[in-house]
């Protein structure tokens, strides 16, 4: 099997969590408390982050989006969940201390990060790349929510940048996983988006292709992975899902295959309390 392929977590693996949370569009909501709810439909890259490595990771798809992880128990329970209001921008929230239940935040961030155990960062998206990060080093996560408006403006750069200036992160012990997202094959653009990319990105001619006059397809998921790469992170260490959201309705909510917003997907990232290893 390919390293890089997504298993996708059945109801049938008995797989239980132990939070009932509720997302909220209205700043950041955050619930302890015990409940049991079964999940499916996860998506998770094990070539990115093992459980062994002391970190938890899942990529939703449209099948019961609320069902927020499979992330055992104990040690590995989770202790709260973030939910923010999304952007567009490259603002980070960083969760450099413990949390506290119903702890609110004012304003919009695309980026999260923590270093503390049991706090699951969630990000929505339709279209969007989820990009989830782990330092195994620094022992630290960050998960990003990443459309060509952020991505242009740079927020992947900008939260590596915050994650070495931070917590010491080097592009060395960083892994980066990438979730599934409209893909070239769907994702057409206009002058406007063209623009706003050859003025943000150099080598912006790369992660398209032409479509007809004055449009073409952009490569979301190539355009992240190279500005991943220009930062130092070597292209091993960044694994993708590469699932094309508007080409897989079975699967996945598409704001470009459906014309409106039906619903999105939620993925998470989060440090266990004990590492096996
Ligand atoms: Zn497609």
């Amino acid at each position: 099997m390919n390293r890089d392929t997504p298993r996708v977590n059945r109801i049938d693996s008995g797989s239980t969590i132990q939070l009932r949370s509720r997302v909220t569009d209205h700043g950041l909501r955050i619930t302890y408390g015990p409940g049991q709810m079964p999940t499916r439909g996860l998506i998770t890259l094990p070539a990115f982050a093992r459980r062994r490595d002391g970190v938890r990771h899942f990529f939703g798809t449209r099948h019961d989006p609320r069902d927020v992880g499979a992330l055992g128990s104990g040690d590995e329970s989770v202790r709260c969940v973030v939910s923010v209001t999304q952007v567009h921008g490259t603002d980070a929230l960083v969760l450099d201390r413990p949390v506290k239940g119903g702890e609110t935040f004012a304003g919009g961030w695309d980026a999260l990060v923590t270093d503390q155990a049991g706090v699951l960062l969630t990000i929505r998206t339709a279209d969007c790349l989820p990009v989830l990060v782990h330092d195994s080093a620094r022992n630290v996560v960050a998960a990003l929510h990443v459309g060509w408006r952020g991505a242009v403006a740079g927020i992947v750069p900008k939260s590596l940048s915050l994650l070495h200036q931070r917590f010491g992160s080097t592009p060395e012990s960083l892994q980066i996983g990438i979730g599934p997202s409209v893909g070239p094959c769907c994702y057409e653009v206009d002058e406007p988006v063209l623009s706003r990319l050859r003025a943000g990105f150099r080598d912006w001619r790369s992660v398209v292709g032409e479509a007809g006059p004055k449009k073409c397809m952009l490569d979301l998921h190539a355009l992240v992975r190279r500005q991943a790469q220009g930062a130092g992170v070597d292209g091993d260490r960044i694994r993708s899902v590469r699932v094309c959201t508007a080409c897989h309705p079975d699967l996945f909510y598409s704001y470009r295959r459906e014309g409106t917003v039906k619903g999105t997907m939620i993925s998470g990232i989060m440090l266990s309390r004990r590492r096996s290893r």
